[in-house]
């Protein structure tokens, strides 16, 4: 169950303060499909990404299963997307360099999954949405209906309690939009959907219960909820966010192989600096030897000589004590 508070959000730029979301309330059945329509810039995608943890809010709260987010840490706001949240976006978000099984299967690794599981969970996935025989196509070989039924599958992966989609057919034509509709409907069978769209016609058809949205204020709600009157749900126990060493290593070396050039780059770059400084040694040792083989070469065209001399120190001293005597002399007459 999931309940908005008095919920405000505002987005504070030099010029001026937009109020994005203006103390909105509203409760979420465990099991429903919801549509939020609204004008663009009403606060629709705002109110999507709070409740899903991906944007902070002002003030008022946001319940999750009647437990406050207000001392929500980094480490829960994680747990929380990883464990009840899938993700649709409008744009798709698929990695572009990998297969949709990689991308789906990469919504994986933060649970520990192992990998044979992984694959063939996510194998599995792209069956469900009806892509088992393009498991090992990039996103940019799929048309823009499928990589939404990719987007799809990667949120359902971890099998979340809610998921959410920002325009999902946004970038549809009407025929695809349909079918991406029917998929969602299908997921909404037994968990929330909550759902932005553009298109009143799609939400009216499909969504089991219309929220319009106008300047970051609910101005209608097609079949309130009220949390009072519902019996609470127990709250699941929470799977950690944890990757395995080895995958992180594994995943990290095959980004940088996909850009061979750029890792090249950034690999000239960083060792400038340290050819920089072996350059520089290098020099200061040449110029020291060579200064010093200069310095001997000079040298050695005027040898050094010991001749012997002779001082008469003594005839010296004589003089010396005859000027003291006639001193003395003259201290004792006056
Ligand atoms: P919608 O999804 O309904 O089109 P949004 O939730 O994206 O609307 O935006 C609501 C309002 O907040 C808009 O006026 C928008 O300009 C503003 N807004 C959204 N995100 C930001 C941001 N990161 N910085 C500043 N203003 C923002
Ligand atoms: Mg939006």
């Amino acid at each position: 169950m999931l309940e908005l508070k008095g919920i405000c959000k505002r987005y504070v730029t030099q010029s001026f303060t937009q109020v994005a979301l203006d103390s909105v309330s509203l409760a979420f059945r465990d099991n429903e499909f919801v549509a939020i329509l609204g004008p663009s810039g009403s606060g629709k995608t705002t109110m999507l990404n709070v409740i899903g943890g991906l944007d902070h809010f002002d003030s008022g709260d946001l319940l999750i299963d009647g437990i406050s987010t207000k001392d929500f840490r980094d480490r829960d706001w994680d747990a929380y997307r990883n464990n009840r949240i899938g993700f649709v976006f409008q744009s798709y978000n698929l990695i572009p360099h990998q297969t949709i099984l990689e991308n789906v299967e990469l919504a994986l690794t933060l649970t520990g999954v192992g990998h044979a599981e992984r694959r063939q969970r996510a194998r599995e996935a792209l069956e469900k949405v009806g892509l088992g025989e393009h498991v090992n196509k990039r996103p940019s070989q799929l048309s823009g209906g499928q990589m939404q039924r990719v987007a799809i599958a990667r949120a359902l992966i971890n099998d979340p309690e809610i998921v959410l989609a920002d325009e999902p057919t946004g970038a549809l034509d009407s025929t695809t939009s349909v079918q991406v509709m029917d998929l969602l409907k299908d997921v909404a069978r037994d968990r929330l959907v909550i759902m932005v769209t553009h298109n009143p016609e799609l939400a009216y058809q499909y969504a089991t219960r219309i929220v319009n949205l106008a300047d970051g204020k609910i101005t209608d709600d097609s079949d309130p909820f009220d949390v009072a009157k519902a019996a609470r749900r127990e709250a699941k126990p929470t799977r950690k966010t944890s990757m395995s060493f080895v995958t992180a290593l594994g995943l990290s070396a095959r980004n940088l192989m996909t850009k061979k050039g750029r890792t090249a780059m950034t690999a000239f770059a960083g060792s400038i600096g340290i050819i920089g400084i072996a350059a520089i040694l290098a020099l200061s040792n040449g110029v020291n030897g060579y200064i010093k083989k200069v310095e001997e070469d000079t040298l050695s065209s005027y040898p050094l000589t010991i001749s012997k001399q002779d001082y008469d120190l003594s005839s010296m001293m004589g003089g010396q004590g005859a000027a003291d005597d006639g001193s003395s002399e003259n201290v004792d007459s006056s």
